[in-house]
């Protein structure tokens, strides 16, 4: 399949008048074509940030400063205004939680499709252009499309208007989609059903997908691989599976104790993660999550854990897998 997107070491900074909010302190993943990652976190822990960066569109007094995005081999940093612009749309589209923060109020939900079409192809004709955003809407699910063409977007409930920016997000085809809390704002039913409809155009367009989001659910949904960040940082990685098996980080374990569960025979207590997320302007010298972790040892105040490999992509920054790592061995030595 291949690589599609590579993101190393990446560092995004927002200068304040307060001092400097390292807000994603340098974290890598890979995605692959036809792969969907999650990006889980609280609100605050960087994962929107990350994903702006990745189209361009982190705002002021937000700054890449340092590591690297690659995609297909491109070096998506060193890319002009212009050359990002193109590559918005046409290479990676991007869907949100607020529709209306990409529809335009006062045109037409077809016309909307048709500009964005030819937007980034210029050589389509009008009348093409019309057929392909047709289509398009059919394909997301919606009815009437002739009538619909013609409507506002007030026009359309919430779920609809997801759905026309989803067909909005993948009228040019991108290779990358990257989705920040698309169905959040949505009640459960329409939720799962717009989870249903990303999954089945996923297996039509194979294309890749970050999806971003704090539902750990979602996530089960949807992802084939799941990156948890906590204050700026990639705390686990691995397969989905991996993840809500054998979680590797006190983090992630908390954040599935507190999912709500649906399965009728586990009737387990919510349990929140206690203690409030960090203070991302004095961050804790050593591993973020200590003051609210209940295995919190002295070398975690005063030390960011590395990288423990647990299994095949699947890695944790904990100090207890450290241990347990070093333990190993000490216990390999003595058989020898
Ligand atoms: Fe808890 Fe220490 Fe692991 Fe951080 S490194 S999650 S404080 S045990
Ligand atoms: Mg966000």
């Amino acid at each position: 399949d291949g690589k599609l997107l590579e993101v190393k070491d990446l560092r995004v900074s927002f200068f304040t008048p307060a001092g400097e909010v390292k807000a994603v302190g340098g974290i890598s993943y890979d995605l692959n074509y036809g792969e969907v990652m999650g990006i889980v976190g609280e609100s605050g822990s960087g994962k929107s940030v990350e994903a702006y960066s990745i189209i361009g569109l982190l705002q002021s007094p937000g700054k890449v400063i340092g590591g690297s995005i690659s995609f297909e081999g491109q070096d998506v940093l060193a890319k002009s205004k212009e050359e990002m612009t193109d590559f918005r749309g046409r290479e990676v589209a991007m869907i949100f939680q607020n529709p209306m923060t990409c529809l335009n109020p006062v045109y037409t939900v077809g016309n909307q499709l048709v500009e964005a079409l030819r937007a980034h192809d210029k050589s389509i004709s009008a009348e093409d252009a019309k057929k392909r955003a047709m289509e398009m809407m059919e394909l997301v699910g919606i009815n009437n499309v002739a009538r619909r063409m013609r409507q506002y977007p007030h026009e359309f409930s919430g779920g609809m208007r997801q759905r026309v920016m989803i067909a909005m997000g993948l009228i040019c085809h991108p290779k990358l989609l990257i989705a920040d809390e698309p169905t959040t704002a949505l009640d459960v039913t329409i939720q799962a059903q717009i989870l249903e409809l990303m999954k089945e155009l996923q297996k039509k367009t194979h294309m890749g997908i970050v999806f971003i989001t704090h539902n750990l659910g979602v996530v089960a949904e949807i992802c084939d691989k799941v990156s948890v960040m906590y204050a700026g940082k990639i705390v686990e990685q691995g397969p989905v599976n991996d993840i809500f098996y054998t979680p590797g980080h006190p983090y992630t374990v908390g954040l599935l104790r507190s999912m709500p569960r649906v399965d009728a025979d586990s009737y387990e207590r919510l349990i929140p993660i206690e203690g409030t997320p960090v203070d991302m302007l004095n961050p804790p010298e050593g591993c973020p999550f200590a003051p609210r972790c209940e295995h919190a040892m002295k070398v975690c105040l005063q030390k960011m854990p590395p990288y423990v490999e647990l299994g095949d992509g699947h890695r944790s920054a904990c100090w207890l897998r450290v241990q347990e790592q070093v333990n190993a061995k000490k216990e390999a030595g003595t058989n020898d």
